[in-house]
């Protein structure tokens, strides 16, 4: 299936299982604005669970944080947002449709890349076992005049971006002859810079109030309670601060789903550390981060990192952690050192000192920090991209159907284990609401009497749940059910006093945890 499709299918699976809705979507929907449905709540707040728990629970010098999402306005000023958080915007003359100029770029560079992709799979299949794919890459004339194409632009898109020259950002995409997807001419206006932040009045009448701007991260609150939380939780550097909020950014173009949105959620932490200690500690969470991907058990090979071609303006590196979408590798996660930027920004504007005492060097500093910076809805489209699966199997009568189904880590899928009595009478229903009833404490259990067994195996592959139990009329007299798996749908008998054992060995996140540290 072209991956095009699998992304459509994607969408539609989510709003049709209730895991996302388009915001206001009885008057037409809101651009860029999603709701999360029944089962949508259940995996994003897993998410977030999985997330918090690794980075504070995990890391003793990690805390929490809850800060507001109005903030004074001169933070804004302080950390460079009002002055250049800026994307570069162009417009299409005929289609008068709105694109960000470096994402037009990065998805030139992409063609070239799915070229070489390409090349290299047909080598392959020609080739087979005695395929040497590094040899095959050095010298295959193809591959190279494609790896050429794109260091040149990469090389030129570098300089275009550090140089804020908006003329050559639109040079590369008339000389590259980029066509506009809609219209597919090439009709384009120049470059413009254009501010994300959204803004709002706080107070009653029209002179006592100032204008404030909705938070375009989460990062902000955090610096400006860092003395608030250093000193209360006498914390000693290095250490960390963590928490999940909303944020919002009026962004220029919003496809692709939950991936671009207006209003959005960040897991954010801010580490704080020595002067001249950033580059080992920006080592240290780049390798924790992908060990938190990774042990999800999407792939390895679905997670790169990729190095910034454009430091942001507080940053001295930064890395991203990519994960493979159906449109190709895209940012899940932003790893930054953002040196003593931010604290001393806030310094200077607060007029207030945002100093450590280091006891160790007995002397004062502001500190540097690494900060590690995902989006919830990001990963959330992430998990669910890996997830979607379709396979075809054979029906109780031999008939061969198309299986829809969501390979979810257990840990994270929204219910864990289906209920299911084989039959609506002769004391099964009750005996599969008692199972529920004691496990329920712990779990989310879904109970289901509706339609066949094999229909109701099907709705619950499609939502991942990675267990069903079925409660028959032996279960009356050994207390044993069946227990199918998603993954395999094999069947095995167990009893039922072993569930809360199996449940805890198969969902909890704790054996995440425990390959991560
Ligand atoms: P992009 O280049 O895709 O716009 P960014 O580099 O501006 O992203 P950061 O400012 O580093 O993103 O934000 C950190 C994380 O927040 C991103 O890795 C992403 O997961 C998430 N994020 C940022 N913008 C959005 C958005 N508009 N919708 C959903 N998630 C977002």
């Amino acid at each position: 299936m072209a991956q095009e499709d699998v992304f459509k299918k994607l969408v539609a699976h989510c709003k049709e299982y209730g895991f996302v809705f388009q915001s206001s979507e009885i008057y037409d929907g809101l651009g860029a604005v999603y709701d999360y449905g029944q089962l949508g709540v259940e995996l994003k707040n897993n998410i977030k669970k999985y997330w918090y728990d690794a980075m504070v629970k995990l890391n003793d010098n990690v805390v929490g944080l809850d800060s507001a999402i109005f903030m004074h306005p001169t933070t804004w000023k302080a950390s460079g947002h009002v002055d250049a958080f800026n994307d570069p915007l162009i417009d299409n003359k005929d289609s008068k449709k709105r694109y960000r100029a470096d994402v037009l770029i990065e998805d030139l560079i992409q063609k070239f890349e799915v070229k070489i992709e390409k090349e290299v799979a047909k080598a392959k299949k020609r080739f087979g076992e005695s395929f040497d794919e590094a040899q095959f890459k050095e010298t295959n004339p193809r591959v190279l005049a494609n790896q050429e194409k794109i260091t040149t632009i990469h090389t030129r898109f570098a300089k275009a971006l550090n140089d804020n020259d908006l003329e050559d950002l639109k040079q590369i995409i008339v000389d590259y002859e980029v066509a506009c997807p809609i219209s597919g001419t090439k009709n384009w206006t120049d470059v413009r810079q254009f501010n994300l932040m959204f803004s709002t009045e706080m107070g009653s009448t029209a002179d006592s109030s100032s204008k404030l701007y909705l938070r375009p991260e989460t990062a902000q609150g955090i610096f400006v309670n860092f003395l608030n939380v250093q000193k209360t939780g006498r914390m000693k550097i290095p250490f960390g601060i963590a928490q999940i909020g909303k944020a919002f950014r009026n962004e220029i173009v919003a496809r692709q789903f939950i991936f671009r949105m207006r209003e959005f959620e960040q897991m954010e932490m801010q580490f704080f550390v020595r002067p001249g200690e950033e580059m080992k500690w920006f080592e240290y969470w780049k390798e924790f981060r992908m060990k938190w991907h990774k042990a999800l058990g999407m792939g390895d090979e679905s997670y790169r990192y990729h190095d910034h071609e454009k430091l942001a303006h507080y940053a001295n590196a930064a890395t991203d952690i990519e994960y493979r979408m159906p449109f190709g590798f895209k940012e899940v996660e932003g790893i930054h050192s953002r040196t003593d930027f931010d604290l001393s920004s806030h310094q200077e504007h607060s007029g207030k000192k945002l100093q450590y005492f280091d006891p160790e060097l007995n002397k004062n500093y502001v500190p540097y920090v690494v900060e590690t910076s995902i989006g919830v809805d990001r990963m959330f489209l992430s998990i669910m991209a890996g997830a979607y699966t379709e396979d075809v199997v054979e029906d109780a009568k031999g008939k061969k159907e198309t299986r829809v189904m969501l390979k979810l880590p257990p840990a994270l899928a929204p219910v864990k284990m289906a209920v299911l009595p084989l039959i609506k009478k002769g004391g099964l229903p009750e005996k599969a609401r008692e199972i529920v009833n004691t496990l329920k404490f712990d779990y989310n259990l879904q109970y289901d009497e509706k339609d066949s067994i094999g229909k109701r195996y099907r709705r619950q592959d499609a939502i991942g749940t990675p267990f069903c139990i079925t409660v028959d009329h032996e279960t009356l007299e050994d207390n044993m059910v069946t227990i199918r798996y998603r993954d395999t749908m094999e069947q095995e008998r167990v009893a039922i006093a072993d569930l809360e054992k199996i449940l805890e060995e198969k969902v909890s996140m704790k054996n995440l945890f425990r390959t991560i540290v």
